[in-house]
């Protein structure tokens, strides 16, 4: 299949985005790491009149530490963050999560922002990004303005992002102490889309009671899926193996609603999310103790 035709700019600046942004709006798309997009548009399901290609925008490639908070540029791509030493010491969530992506030939083109932008629920960053409590910089013509990554996702390939907007920046903040950290998928073979993600933070104190517990599943609705009941079931209470398994099955039970496909029924979903919940826990709390 072929695209049908497009107008196609390749600025070398951000304001030269914001500009074309401004002007064409809703006809047009963001071309990055275009492991998504050009799919989509070979399909002929997305056709967009003007194609804005930003990868010649080199203060948008970028890994640094600012004020303790990680700080990446939105065209960083897939294998940089994940053999990163700076994210690998801020946020090691991240670097565990980002193997699970694809294959090292996508992982190579793919950037956190077309990810991000993109908001496929089946994505392992978008609920990574959740689960670290991240903030994304959107920038128009207009104003740039940060999101928390909780305000982000709407629905299904739905997010805040306006037509006119770039998302241009993405803030990490680091692990506060003994806080742990997991990030645990099952998928048919390495590499394809997870039937079931979890990406965990859970914080405890001296006596292993549960300070903080940020939960979050992918590939069980229309986007990222915090597991409310399941962070109720741990907050303020011992983390022990019987306190992880009531979590887990709150997960199961009350926080998803999978949907069942040719991959797998939503009663299987609900399965892995338990099995999967109980042993990101597990690492998580080993972790948070040497923390
Ligand atoms: C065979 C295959 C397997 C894959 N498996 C996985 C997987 O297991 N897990 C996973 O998470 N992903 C997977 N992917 C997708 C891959 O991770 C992509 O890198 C990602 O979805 C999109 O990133 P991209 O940079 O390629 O974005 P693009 O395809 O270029 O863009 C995606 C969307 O985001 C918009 N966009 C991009 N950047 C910006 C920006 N800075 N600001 C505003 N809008 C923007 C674009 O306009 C477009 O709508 C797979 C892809 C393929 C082809």
């Amino acid at each position: 299949m072929k695209p049908a035709p497009f107008k196609y700019f390749a600025p070398s600046t951000v304001d030269e985005v914001l500009a074309l942004l401004a002007e064409h709006g809703f006809d047009a798309k963001i071309l990055a790491g275009g492991q998504s997009l050009i799919p989509t548009m070979n399909f002929r399901l997305a056709q967009p009149a003007v194609l804005i290609d930003i990868n010649r925008i080199e203060n948008l490639f970028f890994v640094r530490e600012e004020a303790g908070e990680l700080r990446v540029g939105a065209m960083t791509r897939h294998r940089t963050l994940e053999r990163s030493s700076t994210v690998s010491r801020l946020a090691p969530l991240l670097t565990e999560t980002m193997p699970n992506i694809a294959h090292p030939q996508i992982r190579n083109r793919g950037t956190i922002g077309g990810s991000i932008a993109h908001a496929d629920p089946a994505a392992e960053l978008p609920a990574t990004m959740l689960a670290l409590r991240a903030r994304f910089k959107l920038a128009s013509a207009s104003e740039a303005r940060w999101v928390e990554a909780s305000d982000f996702f709407i629905d299904l390939f739905m997010t805040e992002l306006q037509p006119e907007e770039l998302l241009t920046e993405i803030a990490v903040p680091a692990l506060p102490k003994r806080t742990g950290f997991a990030f645990k998928e099952i998928a048919r073979r390495h590499g394809d889309y997870a039937l079931v993600g979890v990406a965990v933070l859970l914080a405890v104190d001296e006596e292993n009671i549960c300070t903080d517990a940020n939960l979050v599943f992918m590939s069980v609705g229309n986007g990222p899926v915090v597991g409310e009941q399941a962070q109720q079931a741990l907050l303020g209470k011992k983390a022990s193996a019987e306190n992880m398994d009531l979590a887990a099955a709150a997960a199961a039970s009350e926080d998803i609603d999978p949907p069942s496909d040719m991959h797998a029924s939503s009663d299987f979903r609900r399965h892995l999310t338990k099995v999967l919940l109980k042993e990101a826990l597990q690492t998580a709390f080993e972790r948070a103790q040497k923390a």
